[in-house]
């Protein structure tokens, strides 16, 4: 067995931790004189950063910080533990979790997002020359924060919340009918996955896109209201403020997705023309330029796995027998061999780890997560986890994100800057855990599997490969470059159909089966584009970083093959991850990569690990006319 890579990327991925990202008072601002005083002012000049009078000091704005994170701290726990009971102690008709988890998220929104806060922030950042890099750094996180739902205008905010809820609502209470007769979401996906008929194929694409129309007003709605929240804190639109967490600009972020769909172009031009022929050949069809969008194995073409099966051990009876408390504590020894400390016993308690029994009066949420709930030492996680191999690799990953926390929480690192170094960093080392966890040589090193076993390679890369790379011109390119037309280029609604197809067919090489005219609204199908806007990017970097890490590994560190690697028991390895995760959010991603890997963040690794597989398809293709548009 090769590498298996998950990220969490099925039909829908989503990040799946809890820590500061997320967001993060009083009234305290603090200037003048070396003492401090209460800018009580403040509050009627919140968006005039430059009217505030008195001389800023650096003791004034660490007192100012210092009273913000007590606060914080204090109303980002009572969140988390809120949410936590709402996730782990579900009990049908009983709203008491629900009240308190909305009642407790308010608070911190309503903090975070304070008009005197807001002011104050504002205030410290228009005189950078007094403050320190951290406190720079603190009070940028802090102003970000506050676009979640900044009261200097509270009438934006409270409208942009109900219409999320309003197109949330639209978007799962919606019914998908194919030939009139209702279905479930799941059969969408199974026929495109598995049908070789194409008039079906074609009827439950064209179901999945019926929903786009009905969700069209609400996007036109939100796309202003998402503008407006974070324009009224500085910012260009929605789409900059979300790069900017990652310290770049809107134009920065489409240089690096580009230059990385650049980068794996080549691999990508070979996995596009094997493709046509292949999809070609299961239609019994001529070989199209273009990939009819109906005839991919996935809703939006953004994984092609499902093309290939690939024959091998079956990685399951490997875990007959073995309890779920060994297969978590298999993780633990894992981080511990690279000298790791053990977890702490809080963890243990307090954790929600295993599947509850059948009688339970209770239900709890089934999919995995990680938890910081105090921005200290109170880390948990959520599993329902069985001895199999899908939790097996869910543990170690899981863990990843457990020991990010903890190696960041050191008093060096202000609790405003508890998060991963990006928004990319926490998937890309929860999912680096989980792939060492599943290559061959680290299994076998365990006694998980026999040496013997050996499942066709070239197979397994070529999967990999349909999913991975297959996924980084949609992630990067058709859903990036959308997003950044609709908030940063105010994307006439007219034009959202004819853009969304113009990108697809650029980025990926797909075109719709039928002419699809500005009566459908395609794009909107996506559901991120919806409820979890303006950040898909993060999906791609946090794979191509989670290869580059792994290379680094493989290649400086232990001096083994990427596909065939086991770090269990390397102390050096260990000091890399400690070195990489210790700064959480406290130092610039891109300072801290490069120290590191001595590297930008970059898709080399991933065209190099996927080497051996383009020589194979260049073999394949021989003879083949390339038909991929240029970008
Ligand atoms: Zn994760």
């Amino acid at each position: 067995m090769n590498a298996v890579i998950k990220l969490c990327q099925a039909t829908e991925i989503r990040m799946h931790f809890r820590s500061t990202q997320l967001i993060r008072r009083t009234t305290a601002t603090l200037f003048s004189h070396g003492t401090l005083a209460i800018l009580a002012a403040c509050a009627a000049t919140a968006n005039q950063p430059g009217s505030v009078t008195g001389t800023v000091t650096q003791a004034a704005a660490q007192a100012y910080l210092d009273s913000y994170a007590a606060e914080y701290q204090r109303l980002y726990t009572t969140s988390s533990n809120a949410e936590w009971a709402s996730n782990t102690r579900i009990v049908t008709g009983d709203s008491t979790n629900a009240v308190r988890t909305r009642a407790a998220n308010e608070a911190l929104t309503r903090f975070v997002g304070s008009t005197q806060n807001i002011g104050t922030i504002r205030a410290f950042l228009a005189q950078p020359q007094v403050l320190t890099e951290l406190q720079k750094r603190s009070l940028e996180a802090m102003l970000y924060n506050a676009g979640t739902g900044p009261q200097t205008v509270a009438d934006v905010v409270n409208r942009r919340i109900a219409a999320d809820a309003a197109q949330t609502e639209k978007l799962y209470g919606y019914t998908f009918t194919v030939a009139g007769k209702p279905i479930v979401p799941n059969q969408i996906d199974s026929v495109l996955r598995a049908s070789s008929n194409l008039p079906e194929r074609r009827a439950f694409w064209e179901s999945s896109k019926a929903i786009g129309p009905t969700l069209k007003p609400g996007i036109i709605d939100l796309r202003s209201l998402r503008n407006q929240t974070v324009q009224a804190l500085g910012y260009p639109d929605f789409f900059s403020y979300q790069v900017s967490e990652y310290g770049m600009s809107a134009d920065d972020m489409l240089q690096l997705t580009d230059g990385m769909n650049r980068e794996l172009r080549p691999l990508y031009r070979e996995l596009h023309t094997w493709a046509r022929h292949e999809l070609a050949k299961k239609y019994n069809q001529p070989v199209p330029d273009l990939i009819p969008a109906d005839w991919l194995p996935n809703r939006w073409g953004q994984s092609w796995a499902d093309l290939v099966t690939v024959k091998g051990l079956n990685l399951d009876s490997a875990f007959v027998g073995k309890t779920p408390q060994w297969i978590v504590q298999q993780g633990e020894n894992f981080f511990k061999s690279l000298g790791f400390d053990a977890l702490p016993s809080s963890f243990w308690a307090q954790s929600s780890l295993y599947e509850l029994p059948a009688n339970s009066p209770f239900k709890k949420n089934t999919h995995a997560s990680a938890w910081h709930l105090d921005l200290e030492r109170d880390v948990r996680s959520l599993m329902s986890v069985v001895p199999d191999a899908d939790w097996y690799g869910t543990s170690h990953h899981e863990l990843g994100h457990i020991y990010y926390y903890m190696s960041y929480t050191q008093p060096s690192v202000p609790l405003v800057l508890r998060g991963g170094a990006n928004r990319a960093y926490h998937e890309g080392i929860g999912t680096l855990m989980e792939l060492a966890s599943s290559q061959r040589r680290y299994l076998v090193n365990r006694g998980v599997i026999s040496g013997a076993s050996a499942p066709d390679a070239m197979q397994q890369l070529l999967k990999e490969a349909l999913q991975y790379v297959v996924f980084m011109p949609f992630s990067t390119g058709t859903m990036t470059r959308f997003e950044h037309e609709l908030y940063s280029k105010n994307l006439p609604p007219e034009q959202f159909n004819a853009k969304w197809w113009e990108l697809a067919r650029k980025y990926q090489g797909i075109v719709p089966p039928t002419a699809r005219g500005e009566q459908f609204a395609d794009a909107l199908t996506k559901t991120h584009i919806n409820d979890d806007p303006g950040q898909y990017y993060d999906y791609a970097l946090s794979q191509a970083l989670l290869f580059q890490l792994h290379n680094h590994i493989a290649t400086t560190i232990l001096r083994q093959d990427p596909h065939d690697t086991d770090y269990y028991g390397n102390r050096q390895v260990g000091e890399f991850l400690k070195t990489l995760m210790a700064p959480g959010a406290s130092r610039p991603w891109r300072d801290v990569l490069k120290e590191t890997t001595g590297q930008e963040l970059n898709a080399q690794a991933m065209v190099s690990y996927f080497a051996p597989l383009y020589t194979w398809l260049q073999a394949q293709n021989r003879g083949r006319t390339y038909t991929l548009p240029a970008i």
